[in-house]
């Protein structure tokens, strides 16, 4: 068997020892003579994995027991309406910040519920390269909420500071980059996540509201029954049948992080390694190889650059298959090429790909 050095963007690697655990566990989960997909979700059994995976999360992020932690399902782009369909009534206004291709997709869903500021760094020719600066931010702070995306996938930026915004509750689309690197939770009100990027399968989506942002929250009863957070949080998201098998794989990643790897400090330094190799190959390319991202701004997940034609980057994302390396192509959108080195790629498989690109130039420039 050959594994793959998949730099995929999402769904993305996972873990080894977690890929392994689910196999060694597929016939006979926990003693129950079946697969976790093949139990009710109103088991004992599962019932106390549902529930060891949010104090999991709780665990990782620092979170004290005002968090709520809800597993939902239709993926981030989900939350771009439940944000606002949840809180934007009455009148109500949230600011923006938009770094990217998401957090515009955010803005156009936000506009169905009500009136929206919006803060961009979008370029003339609508690329995105940098976060903005903190002098940069006027926010009204009378905001029901502000919200920002702090890992840009397909641009590759990550915000490299926590901004400050007032005392408006802020809202942060984290799907690319939670459990990278600490974040301070008491700066947060809810944080959200699709899980295929660096928390296991797609599939399951991690709400995390703080309970008096929750309390702020529309009325169950105006909203339909499974767009309201309130519903999610009142069941412990066991309303309804909840993505279970999802929820095991995270289940164990979070574990894997939290055990083998020793937490979210252990995770940024291995991070921190991996983006500094990954930029440094680039920078000293004599610009064979140019990231476009203010240096600033630069993402330690999704590493994107460009080769001089998109002919020498179709065959540098050819050659890189024949090496054993994939998932390097970058967003449609943008072109280029994009490394996503999210927590479950180790070091070994970014000096792989840099040793690859090091010879990508040495014969090609
Ligand atoms: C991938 C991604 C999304 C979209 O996620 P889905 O789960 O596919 O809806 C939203 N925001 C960010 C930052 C992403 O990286």
């Amino acid at each position: 068997m050959k594994r793959a050095i998949n730099f995929n963007a999402g769904p993305a690697a996972l873990p080894m020892e977690v890929l392994l655990k689910a196999q060694e566990e597929m016939l006979d989960w926990r003693g129950t003579g079946m697969s976790v997909m093949e139990v009710s979700h109103r088991s004992s059994e599962y019932e106390a994995m549902h529930n060891e995976s949010q104090e999991l999360f709780r665990k990782l992020a620092g979170m004290g027991p005002e968090w709520k932690i809800l597993f939902m399902t239709g993926g981030a782009s989900t939350q771009f309406f439940m944000v606002p369909m949840n809180y934007l009534f009455r009148e109500r206004k949230a600011t923006y910040i938009v770094t990217g291709h998401w957090g515009k997709a955010a803005v156009k869903e936000a506009k169905r519920f009500g009136s929206i500021d919006v803060i961009s760094t979008e370029n003339e020719d609508g690329s995105f390269t940098r976060i903005p600066k903190q002098e940069e931010l006027r926010i009204d702070p009378t905001s029901t909420y502000v919200h920002m995306t702090s890992n840009n996938t397909i641009y590759g930026s990550q915000w490299q500071y926590w901004p400050e915004v007032g005392g408006a509750p802020l809202v942060c689309d984290m799907s690319s980059d939670i459990f990278s690197r600490p974040f301070p939770v008491d700066k947060l009100a809810l944080i959200y996540a699709g899980a295929q990027k660096n928390l296991g399968p797609s599939g399951v989506t991690l709400v995390a509201i703080r309970d008096d942002f929750l309390y702020l929250a529309q009325e169950q009863s105006k909203l339909p029954t499974m767009l309201s957070y309130r519903t999610f949080s009142e069941n412990n998201s066991l309303y309804n049948t909840p993505p279970c098998f999802s929820i095991y794989i995270l289940n164990l990643t979070l574990k894997w992080l939290l055990y083998s790897i020793g937490g979210l400090e252990n995770m940024q330094k291995i991070n921190e390694e991996k983006a500094r190799i990954l930029y440094e190959a680039i920078d000293s390319s004599e610009g064979f190889y140019r990231g476009p991202v203010e240096k600033e701004s630069r993402s330690q997940m999704n590493v994107v650059f460009r080769l001089k034609t998109p002919e020498m980057e179709d065959a540098f994302i050819k050659q890189a298959k024949s090496a054993g390396i994939i998932g390097i192509r970058g967003h449609r959108s943008t072109g280029g090429i994009r490394f996503s080195i999210y927590n479950a790629n180790l070091v070994d498989n970014i000096r792989k790909a840099v040793e690859f690109m090091e010879e990508f130039r040495l014969i090609n420039r």
